[in-house]
């Protein structure tokens, strides 16, 4: 037992649960899985080696991994819809690169999502594997509507001719259309690519639009609102199929890691559940709710709010930066993270606006009634960001209510 045998990691792992029960968990890439996927993670499958795919493996003795996987695959298929998945990428940022690495020589031009408008690291940044080896242009929001422009976009891929055009972000607060994205990239000859790793959850729940049948590659990553484990997958059309395997095996990765592949089949299997759906209308709900609430108190959303899982807010008019914010809620056991806004005048260490969203929340259960209190403890937190006191006594009523809403761990 762990216990016995590393009391330090063993405290360690006690006392973030505790944390984890006892804070407010508005990270919107974060989420709390199940018992039933935290146990296949813990299995014995991680001791078992498996380069290559099911039933042609370079090792002996996968007779079960091969089923394990086999599973995963079909699972992931029937889930999204999907021709083809490789269920192999160890994460979501890996998983991107694989695709890259599948479709696209080096430095061919890809059209992405601007990283200050809530595109991904993995979408063009300069200090990034993906910007270092690729030439990215990006597109961005509408100054003042703060959403996608799609005749924009359309001007870009005209002008720039990319092989590749990119939708999906990790900062959006809004409806993506896939449609429109993969009809310009037909227009111009390039390949569509979605990365949902922020709505896959959404999707699979019929809560935001899926990127299939009209996108021809999909990444996702399976632990923010699909709530599996901390991994990735990919998914794409049959004609691209066999170039994608390649690329993560061989091409980047070695050996499976099949404790997690299995946890993902698992992940699967309860997003397929009728529960489920319920479950990504209510992450919606929630957003917009905590949404409409933190607007009424006056504050200034991105946008003006949500169709999905996040909030963008701009905290300049508080008198705070974004990191002030997020500290000032961290001590009220508030959790959100800094995060700048399109067009914004400040720097990414210390943005103007702060990041929440609803699937953890709405995991352990919690409805329009705690929205309410939630933004509630906001107000409060932002407008006594200086009061220790204040802020003590709201981190006590966090705690108080989020006892109502027990994790099972
Ligand atoms: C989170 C995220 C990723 C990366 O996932 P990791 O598992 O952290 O590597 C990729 N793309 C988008 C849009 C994301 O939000």
């Amino acid at each position: 037992m762990l216990k016995e045998d590393d009391i330090e990691i063993a405290e360690l792992i006690r006392l973030e649960t505790k944390r984890q029960n006892e804070s407010l968990e508005l990270i919107p890439s974060e989420n709390f899985t199940s018992p039933a996927v935290i146990e296949a993670m813990g299995s014995v499958l991680t001791n078992k080696y498996s380069e290559g795919y099911p039933g042609k493996r370079y090792y002996a003795g996968n007779e079960f991994i091969d089923k394990v996987e086999q599973l995963a695959i079909e699972r992931a298929k029937k889930l999204f819809g999907a021709e083809h998945a490789n269920v192999q990428p160890y994460s979501g940022s890996p998983a991107n690169f694989e695709v890259y690495f599948a479709l696209l020589e080096h430095k061919d031009k890809i059209l992405a999502m601007d990283l200050n408008h809530g595109g991904h690291l993995t979408h063009g940044h300069s200090v990034n594997f993906s910007g270092k080896n690729y030439a990215f242009t990006h597109y961005g929001v509408d100054e003042k509507t703060e959403m996608l422009d799609y005749d924009a976009i359309r001007k870009i891929a005209l002008k720039e001719k990319p092989k590749l055009i990119l939708s999906g972000a990790s900062a959006y607060p809004r409806t993506i259309d896939f449609k429109a994205f993969s009809e310009i990239a037909e227009e111009v000859g390039a390949i569509s690519m979605a990365d949902i790793a922020h709505i896959a959850g959404l999707v699979v729940g019929k809560a935001h639009p899926s990127p299939f049948p009209y996108t021809d590659v999909v990444t996702t990553t399976t632990h923010k609102t699909l709530r599996g484990p901390r991994s990735a997958i990919i998914m794409c059309k049959e004609k691209f199929g066999q170039k994608i395997d390649k690329a993560v095996f061989p091409g980047m990765q070695g050996g499976p890691h099949n404790h997690i592949i299995a946890a993902k089949a698992v992940c699967f299997k309860e997003a397929m559940a009728p529960d489920f759906a319920v479950y990504a209308r209510q992450i919606v709900k929630n957003a917009k709710a905590l949404a409409d609430e933190l607007m009424s108190a006056g504050f200034k959303l991105v946008t003006n709010g949500t169709d999905n899982h996040l909030i963008l807010m701009d905290v300049t008019k508080s008198g705070l930066t974004g990191k002030e914010a997020q500290l000032a809620l961290e001590k009220a056991e508030i959790i959100c993270n800094k995060n700048v806004i399109p067009f914004d005048k400040r720097s990414p260490f210390d943005p103007s606006g702060i990041r929440m969203g609803t699937p953890a929340i709405t995991t352990r259960g919690m409805k329009k009634k705690e929205m309410k209190e939630i933004a509630g403890f906001i107000e409060k937190a932002l407008k006594n960001h200086r009061d220790e006191a204040a802020l003590a006594k709201i981190k006590s009523d966090v705690k108080e209510m989020l006892k109502g809403f027990p994790l099972p761990y």
